[in-house]
């Protein structure tokens, strides 16, 4: 596997220019396959932010100008070199984020549906007017960039989260500063190349990488307007406290702990399918993985059953290698504290129905098998923290009223799934539910960018989503001008 030769010692794209960090603090940026160095990330410092900073607001003041069809044919050539390096992109998150060939070739698809949204810009930035709001006058409300947008992201979406965020912000005519995940840094730099490739001027997109002190930078720098956050619940609230305290716009994604019911009217093989690949897909890094199940009524024994049967089949290994599955966690740190979690579990009387410790793991990075915990109860720390790892808890429900109010009593709430033949069910469901992105006998129901991925309660802060019209209204400010001719 080749990786670009900047990865050796990943360079900050600041004004257009790929510059060292000059910060004497490198970071090991290693394969969680392998253990193997890819390279080294720097822990760059706030003046090398503030360099980033001044850059984007000096490009702002030609790309906010910038006629919005142009913008958006540099959207449409950018959507062509993604696809042409679709293989090359998910070769990059599959080494340096450690989930399969397959998903990371899915998640490069996710972005690059971003970066076509984007590409709408011209239609997504209309205004509207109102001819005779009294005799003779007119009002008219006129959409413009923000300005300078900042954006920090998690490593476990190394190209799909960003793209959440700048292609959309540059479209809108903003200038942008990526912040990638420091544990996943690799495929930003490449994500900037090929914007750089398709045409977009110096200064409007920048990278700058790092780790708190450039996120504090971000946080407080006054050029900075508004501020796009993807990550753990507790950096996410820090983010949007600490930015909206300085006046900024924030949009900050944060944790979840997603629930999946299953009635005792669901098809069995759809449910299976559907709550393995959520549940141990990308090795359960994922904010909406499924990580609790709620079994409804008696189909609990059999559905158990069936989920550590088909567990058992999941190749685990180097997601470079054919038809692995299940990859490692991010780093040694993450598997210390997922095994952690289970031993907690153990503790907590939950029963261990399938344990990952014990599956052939390969010797180098840092694998855990599928687990799975039947009779867990809500309140136990197993059900209520976000592991982020491939271990899925069982609750039992005797209907579909308990089960919502299971799934209900999480502080997260993102996403939640049920499976079910019955309408009514689907309906209840829908109304009760209490989180942002609900699916129906299907696993993993992340909206597609022209749709809002709409968390809740602590899996957001903030108004305006990601993605979608929200994205739109979030990147732009509104103007009304009101007029006697
Ligand atoms: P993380 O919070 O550790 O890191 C996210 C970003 O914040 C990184 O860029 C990191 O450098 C920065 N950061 C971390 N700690 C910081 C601190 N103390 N001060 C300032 N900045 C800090 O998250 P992660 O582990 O990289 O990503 C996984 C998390 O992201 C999970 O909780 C997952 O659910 C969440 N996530 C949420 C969504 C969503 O849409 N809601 C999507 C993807 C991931």
């Amino acid at each position: 596997m080749t990786v670009p030769t900047q990865a050796k010692k990943l360079k900050n794209f600041i004004g257009g220019e790929w510059v060292d960090s000059t910060s004497d603090k490198q970071l090991d940026v290693p394969n969680p396959a392998t253990g193997e160095s890819l390279g080294t990330v720097p822990l760059s410092s706030k003046e090398e932010l503030d360099r980033a900073a001044k850059a984007a607001y000096r490009a702002f003041r030609s790309w906010r100008k910038t006629p919005v069809p142009v913008r958006a044919r540099i959207m449409f050539k950018y959507q062509q070199l993604l696809i042409e390096h679709k293989e090359e992109l998910a070769r990059l998150i599959t080494v340096e984020n450690g989930k399969s060939f397959k998903e990371a070739l899915g998640e490069v698809q996710r972005g690059i549906e971003c970066v076509e949204f984007a590409a709408g810009v011209p239609t997504l930035m209309m205004g509207s007017q109102l001819p005779d709001i009294a005799n003779g006058i007119e009002s008219g409300m006129y959409r413009y960039p923000v300005g300078v947008v900042g954006g920090i992201t998690p490593f476990n979406f190394p190209m799909m989260v960003p793209c959440w965020m700048f292609p959309l912000a540059i479209a809108c005519g903003n200038t942008f500063i990526m912040k990638p995940s420091e544990r996943a840094p690799l495929c930003a730099n490449r994500l900037a190349e090929l914007f750089t490739e398709a045409g977009l001027p110096a200064g409007v997109l920048n990278v700058v990488h790092g780790a708190h002190d450039v996120v504090n930078g971000i946080l407080e720098h006054p050029d900075i307007r508004a501020i796009s956050f993807v990550g753990s619940q507790p950096v996410a609230e820090y983010v949007y406290k600490n930015a909206s305290a300085n006046g900024k716009r924030v949009q900050a994604l944060a944790g979840a702990k997603n629930h999946s019911v299953v009635m005792p009217d669901a098809d069995l093989d759809t449910a299976v399918k559907g709550i393995i690949g959520a549940a141990f897909g990308s090795a359960g890094e994922r904010c909406m993985a499924c990580s609790v199940v709620v079994a409804v009524g008696d189909i609990g024994d059999e559905l158990v059953a069936r989920l550590v049967n088909a567990s058992d089949e999941i190749r685990i290994g180097n997601g470079l290698k054919e038809d692995v599955f299940l990859g490692p966690v991010i780093r040694d740190t993450h598997k210390e504290r997922t095994l952690g979690f289970i031993e907690i579990g153990e503790k907590e009387g939950a029963r261990l129905v399938r344990d990952g410790r014990k599956d052939d793991l390969p010797e180098e990075g840092w694998f855990v098998g599928p687990t799975i915990f039947d009779e867990v109860k809500p309140g136990m720390k197993i059900w209520e923290e976000e592991i982020f790892a491939p271990v899925l808890s069982v609750v039992r429900a005797k209907d579909l009223t308990e089960a919502i109010e299971v799934a209900n009593r999480s502080r997260f709430a993102n996403g939640m799934c049920i499976y079910t033949d019955s309408a009514k069910a689907v309906r209840q469901f829908r109304e009760e539910a209490d989180a942002g992105m609900l699916g129906v006998n299907l696993g993993v129901p992340a909206p597609m960018a022209f749709f809002p991925f709409s968390g809740w309660k602590d899996s957001f802060y903030g108004d305006l989503h990601a993605n979608g019209k929200d994205g739109v209204e979030f990147y732009t400010r509104k103007k009304m001008v009101t007029a006697r001719y």
